[in-house]
């Protein structure tokens, strides 16, 4: 008998067949003899369609009030699961984040979970109940209703299970698994059996929505075994996120191709080459809350450098307002950016004992014509930012190009 927590993102959820659906998976369980824990997502289109709510009354939305509003969605889907557990004749019980308690800091939509109360969980299993738990929500210790961040259900499945120290941790979802690249772009794109932990945190922090990054790293610390599946198909063992390299494991030198169109560039021109100035630059941005991603800087020529890089798409005008005012106090030439870009990564742990890899991409993506427009590269990956319009045609000559189609590999 093992305790399993799994996880029912917003499509499994999608409709009262659906949860029907799901709970007679989580019936099937149990009648193995395992103790399980469920924590579900908001109905698919809901988590929008509550934002969509608060920004119509406000354009910037209280972040208090808006985790209040769209913590809402994953509270239906709780009770109406054990309401379809309870049709089918087991015992069942939901909590809301605040219920459990799930503790959080106090960083309104975007919150990180301090600790978890396994009493009344534990208590509910002893007694044979399958426990059920709201995804994406939290509490401070005010006592205000937090919410952990767009995809956040992976990291409270993640964090209950790390709490509860399941046996595993099982994100249904709408595809089979992690793909070498979004199954959605690329057709071809295979299932992996195995990806390691380093890469799949890479793969979610590089644009792959499948998990979010924070339950990744959740999984990393704690140690958690967990396996995405498919919600649709009952045989299949999905993808197992390893911590070791194993001999069994592929031995590709790209394991996957990750992409994110939530980017936008900055061109600070002209700028005095002197110390100091990356920091005059990025200074009142990070003053501003704003993350920036991929940074360059040119070597100097007759005194001046040109500075460059990546924020958020949606900070691109507040990004470009800041930065009118420092160039005056800088003295930089000219201001100019583009918000019609996207990130294209290759990542693979293959990469460490490999050269030539980063030339492949660019050679793939000169051949199409794609223009790169800044690189970052780390241990395993390799990042390019490139026009929009190009994205998926990037996405498809280098999935081929390393090997990845699933042509290539039968
Ligand atoms: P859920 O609502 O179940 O949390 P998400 O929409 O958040 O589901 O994540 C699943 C989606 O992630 C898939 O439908 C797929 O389009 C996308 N995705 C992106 N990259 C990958 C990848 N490498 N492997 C599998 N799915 C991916
Ligand atoms: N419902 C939330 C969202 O849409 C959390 C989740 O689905 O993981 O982002
Ligand atoms: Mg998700």
């Amino acid at each position: 008998m093992a305790l399993i927590v799994q996880k029912y993102g917003g499509t499994s959820v999608g409709s009262t067949e659906r949860i029907k659906n799901v709970a007679r998976r989580v019936a099937k369980w149990k009648a193995q003899g395992h103790d399980v824990v469920v924590v579900v997502s908001a109905m698919s289109g809901e988590t929008n369609r509550l934002i969509a709510l608060a920004k119509d009354i406000q354009e910037y939305p209280d972040p208090r009030e808006l985790d209040v509003v769209v913590s809402t969605g994953e509270q239906v889907t709780i009770g109406l699961l054990a309401m379809a557990l309870k049709a089918i004749g087991l015992d069942a019980r939901s909590y809301c984040g605040w219920q459990v308690k799930m503790t959080t800091d106090s960083a309104h939509t975007k919150a990180r979970i301090q600790s978890i109360d396994d009493g009344a969980m534990r208590a509910d299993l002893a007694e044979g109940r399958v426990v059920i738990v709201a995804g994406f929500q939290g509490v401070d210790e005010q006592g205000n209703i937090t919410t952990l961040g767009r995809g956040g259900s992976d990291t409270s499945a993640v964090a209950l299970a790390a709490a509860l120290k399941a046996d595993e941790c099982q994100i249904y979802t709408d595809v089979d698994g992690v793909y070498t690249t979004d199954p959605r772009v690329v057709p071809e794109a295979r299932r992996l059996k195995t990806i390691t932990f380093e890469e799949m945190i890479e793969m979610a922090s590089l644009g792959s929505k499948v998990l979010q990054i924070r339950s990744v790293e959740f999984a990393g610390k704690y140690k958690v075994r967990l396996r995405v599946l498919s919600s649709f198909e009952d045989e299949g063992e999905g993808t197992l996120i390893t911590f070791e390299e194993d001999e069994s494991m592929e031995k590709a030198v790209v394991a996957g191709i990750a992409f994110d169109r939530n980017e936008a560039r900055i061109n600070v021109k002209g700028v005095p080459d002197r110390p100091g100035i990356a920091y005059q630059i990025l200074g009142p941005i990070a003053d501003a809350n704003i993350e920036v991603d991929m940074i360059i800087q040119n070597v100097g020529e007759n005194g001046t450098t040109d500075f460059s890089f990546t924020v958020p798409r949606g900070e691109y005008q507040k990004t470009l307002d800041i930065l009118r005012e420092v160039q005056t106090h800088i003295g930089a030439a000219k201001l100019e950016g583009d918000d019609k870009v996207a990130k294209v990564s290759i990542v693979g742990v293959g990469m460490r004992s490999h050269c030539g890899v980063a030339s492949t991409m660019f050679r793939t993506l000169a051949e199409e014509g794609i223009n790169i427009q800044l690189i970052t590269t780390s241990e395993i990956k390799v990042s390019v930012l490139i026009d929009e319009k190009y994205l998926e045609l990037a996405v498809r000559v280098l999935h081929k190009a390393f090997g990845l189609d699933q042509a290539a590999t039968v």
